[in-house]
């Protein structure tokens, strides 16, 4: 697990569920330390490459999911579990929130025994 400053970084991570898919990509996962400026940016084209383009062929996208305040190593998890429409709300409902969650150190059930592992994903 990644222990340095930049991954442990508290950030807002989210999840945006295009209108339609762009090729093979339909949902896109970031994080920002400061999400409103960067959905900002997204929108007008200054963000990520893949917005820019979803955007330029016409299509929307709605922020489907939101993590706040977690460390930004967990988006590391979370692009691992190839499981964005699993993640997905606007997708899969609302058992989308029992995935992908993080864990706070500290919150681990001392009867589980997977809860070793300071912080970890929600198994699928
Ligand atoms: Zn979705």
């Amino acid at each position: 697990m990644p222990d340095n400053e930049f991954w442990r970084r508290r950030v807002t991570i989210y999840l945006y569920h295009f209108s339609e898919p762009f090729g093979h990509a339909s949902h896109y996962l970031g994080s920002a330390e400061d999400y409103e400026q960067r959905a900002a940016k997204h929108l007008s084209g200054q963000g990520a490459s893949l917005l820019k383009a979803v955007r330029a062929a016409g299509i929307s996208w709605e922020l489907a999911r939101q993590w706040n305040s977690v460390p930004r190593f967990h988006e590391a998890r979370l692009h691992k579990m190839k499981a964005n429409k699993g993640l997905c709300p606007t997708c899969s409902g609302k058992k989308a929130y029992n995935r992908g969650n993080y864990i706070e150190e500290g919150n681990v059930n001392n009867s589980d025994k997977a809860g070793n592992e300071a912080d970890k994903c929600d198994d699928f």
